[in-house]
């Protein structure tokens, strides 16, 4: 017995682990700086982990409070309808929650390359097509309505990235209200604001009380530290706002995920301390690095370096994980998140390190 032909679909290639690299190298995980996977280098914050030890006791019974509680504290602080918000299993669930409500089998979707590839993962496992417009590094990555309609031919979902990973450019607000206008009436502009935390730029969610084909899905494991509960969101536009409870894998977000999302959504120190590293770490790494770099509004920054493998593993074997950038289609580049002062002052040296050792 065999599954059904799923040679179309490809694995997502995360960024390696502590644990996975510490056991190849016979090195203690505790001894490695892993800036490979733009988590947040405090982990979470007292608030949160303070709920997930109340909430331990309570797990025998099915997440259905804290989910309404969760929506609704979101509904509030984005100043929309609690059904506006869908609160999914991370945000790559959201991804997958807008397939399931958008795709016929066959349709089409836009996506940026480079770019996050569960867009097009989620696509698959929906029956639907991918199609990409390009990302230039020679335009510094930038993102426009234009870089957009370039390549956009009618397309039922244009996925927007920003800021963008890897490369951490930005697409303006405004730009993305021009975007939706120019498109078909039939196509979804999604806003992936995965680390909208870290930049000063506006949310897109401000376009959704004119705009019915706009959605914008956002996470709880970057800059509130929640990566392993896997809590993320959408929020649509109240003309289908219902539409969740027909796409919705029952009790997907988990008790103890939203009682922590709801505990660090009041803790504005730890968001603070986080985004306030996250800036110094971004402008360091610029300031530091011998490679050239390119402006970040994300907790990350995107360098090239010539090799990225080489790199990746000189580095490496020096005890800091970045992220080799070649399955993103940069093999030269390699994506190095903000880490603590000292986890980004150790980066810097280690990087430095393994480039002139590769270049030598
Ligand atoms: C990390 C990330 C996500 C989602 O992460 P979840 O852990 O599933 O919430 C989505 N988009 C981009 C671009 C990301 O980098």
């Amino acid at each position: 017995m065999q599954p059904r032909d799923l040679s179309a679909l490809s694995p997502y290639v995360p960024g390696r682990g502590a644990e996975e690299v510490a056991r190849e190298l016979g090195m203690d995980p505790a001894d490695l700086t892993k800036l490979s996977s733009n988590e947040n280098p405090h982990g979470p914050g007292p608030a949160a982990v303070e709920a997930i030890r109340e909430t331990a006791p309570r797990v025998g019974v099915y997440p259905k409070a804290s989910h309404t509680d969760l929506a609704e504290k979101l509904a509030d602080h984005w100043d929309c309808t609690p059904g506006q918000v869908w609160v999914t299993p991370g945000a790559d669930g959201a991804l997958d929650y807008l397939s399931r409500a958008f795709l016929d089998p066959g349709d089409r979707v836009l996506v940026p390359d480079p770019g996050f590839s569960y867009y097009r993962m989620s696509a698959r496992y929906h029956h639907g097509e991918v199609a990409t417009y390009d990302l230039r590094k020679a335009d510094d990555f930038a993102q426009t309505p234009d870089t957009v309609l370039d390549a956009y031919d009618g397309e039922r979902i244009v996925y927007l990235t920003t800021p963008h990973n890897p490369t951490g450019s930005e697409f303006d607000p405004d730009d993305i209200e021009a975007l939706s206008e120019r498109v078909e009436d039939h196509t979804l502009v999604v806003v992936d604001e995965a680390y909208a935390e870290y930049t000063d730029t506006p949310s897109a969610i401000g376009l959704l009380d004119d705009h019915d084909d706009v959605a914008v899905t956002r996470t709880f494991s970057k800059a509130y530290g929640l990566a392993g509960l896997r809590v993320g969101y959408a929020v649509v536009p109240e003309a289908w706002a219902g539409a969740y409870a027909r796409v919705n894998t029952p009790f997907a977000a988990s008790e103890v995920g939203c009682r922590a999302a709801l505990a660090a959504l009041d803790d504005d120190d730890h968001l603070e301390t986080t985004v306030e590293t996250a800036r110094w770490a971004r402008a360091h790494l610029r300031d530091e690095l011998d490679a050239p770099t390119w402006e970040s509004g994300g907790n990350f920054v995107l360098a090239e370096v010539g090799d990225a493998a080489a790199v990746a593993e000189a580095t490496q074997r020096r005890g800091v994980i970045v992220r080799d950038c070649s399955s993103f289609g940069l093999p030269a580049c390699i994506r190095v998140s903000c880490g603590t002062r000292e986890g980004t002052r150790r980066a810097v040296e280690v990087v430095n390190d393994a480039l002139a050792e590769v270049q030598a």
